[in-house]
């Protein structure tokens, strides 16, 4: 059975139809890519599969759940990194960690965790005095905190310097290899390409190409050499969709 199945989702907002008829599949253990610009669906898609927002119509399912329903059981086995961290920003980094453990009847060991996302020295900080690159590193810490057998990482690596980024890479890449499914919404193609087994291109609130990440510069026919990948990514997206993918730094 697949981690996360959808199938003809749909949701507006008033006038703007943010997904309309979308397809998905995640399987179990791998890293799955979404990619589109601004205003394509993607936060609405993964709030969908989160149990956040309810469809309009479709069906979904999660790690065999019904993400609406059934939210309180999805909370236990799917962590969510979203874009804004809602947290209490007088509490230390390891109060909040251990705050969330308490959350989830299984899960990571806090000190562990923390020292995963590369914030010890930073464990008694409090997190309104965390630089914006700390509180992401965070915001990953308390979606991995439930030792969730799936995870949503929205923009996993904004506002990370390259060091910091490689090394969330590398943490991304040990999640797989303990066998938990992720799926990663994503601006950077270089990201994106390095990591992901399979990308789903979003456009317009559909799904307009999904592919092995070469499979996708094959189809688009662009060159592809070792110096350009990104660039020859970037241009199958842009074959794809018609338009480019705006900076690498959204919102
Ligand atoms: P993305 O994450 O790819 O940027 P979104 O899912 O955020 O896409 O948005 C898809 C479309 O829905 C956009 O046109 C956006 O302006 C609109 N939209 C998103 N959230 C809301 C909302 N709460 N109310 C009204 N329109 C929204």
């Amino acid at each position: 059975m697949p981690a996360i199945e959808a199938r003809g989702l749909r949701k507006r907002y008033g006038d703007t139809t943010a997904v309309d008829g979308l397809d998905l599949t995640v399987e179990t253990g791998e890293i799955f890519g979404i990619l589109g610009r601004n205003g394509a669906g993607k936060s609405t898609t993964v709030e969908i599969i989160a149990g956040l927002r309810r469809p309009d119509a479709g069906e979904v399912t999660v790690l065999g759940l019904d993400p609406w329903k059934d939210r309180a059981r999805l909370r236990q086995v799917l962590g969510v990194q979203l874009q804004e961290t809602a947290v209490h920003a007088a509490l230390q980094v390891r109060e909040l960690v251990r705050l969330h453990r308490s959350f989830h009847r299984d899960g990571a060991d806090p000190d562990e965790l923390i020292e995963r996302v590369g914030l010890t020295a930073s464990a008694k900080k409090r997190f309104e005095h965390l630089s914006g690159g700390q509180q992401q590193r965070l915001s990953i810490a308390l979606a991995l905190v439930g030792k969730p057998r799936a995870v949503i990482l929205d923009e996993l690596t904004t506002g990370l310097d390259p060091e910091a980024r490689r090394q969330m890479w590398a943490t991304v890449e040990e999640l797989r290899d303990e066998g938990t499914t992720i799926v990663l919404v994503s601006h950077n193609m270089d990201e994106v390409r390095r990591l992901c087994d399979h990308v789903a291109i979003l456009d317009r609130g559909r799904v307009v190409a999904v592919d092995k990440p070469a499979g996708l510069i094959e189809a688009a026919g662009t060159d592809q050499d070792d110096a350009g990948e990104s660039e020859a990514f970037e241009a199958a997206f842009f074959a794809l969709t018609g338009s480019k993918l705006e900076g690498e730094e959204p919102r």
